[in-house]
This record gives structure tokens, sequence and C-alpha cells, in this order.
């Protein structure tokens, strides 16, 4: 299964209504409406999966 990176729904890449490439990489999609979603900002999908989590570095400055 792929990723709808838009809604993070899980589409059957057989049976996506819509896909889109971007930097080599296909995207999948469960509607036309996501995909233009997707087009409008690609890189604010494409790169809130990958560094979503190593961004969120604990800060020094936590209260103790
Ligand atoms: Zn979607």
């Amino acid at each position: 299964m792929a990723k709808d990176p838009v809604c993070n729904m899980e589409v059957d890449p057989g049976t996506a209504p819509a896909r889109a490439d971007h930097n080599g990489t296909t995207y999948y999609f469960c509607s036309e409406a996501c995909r233009q979603e997707f087009e409008k900002d690609p890189e604010k999908y494409t790169a809130t999966a990958q560094e979503a989590a190593p961004r969120r570095r604990r800060c020094c400055r936590r209260k103790s």
C-alpha cells in the first residue's frame, strides 16, 4: 500500500484515483482533490514525512 501524503490515508497504487511524480518518486492520492493540494506545495508534504520526527529535537531550555 502507498500512503496519500496529503491526508495520510492508505491507497492502493493499482486503483489510486490520482498520482503525481515529484523528484523521481511517485505519490498516490485518494482523490484528485488531494493531488491538487499536493501540487500546490509538494515540498510541504514530502518534507513533512521525512523530517517531522528528527526536527522535533528536545530543547535545552526545558523546565526542570
Ligand atoms: Zn487524500
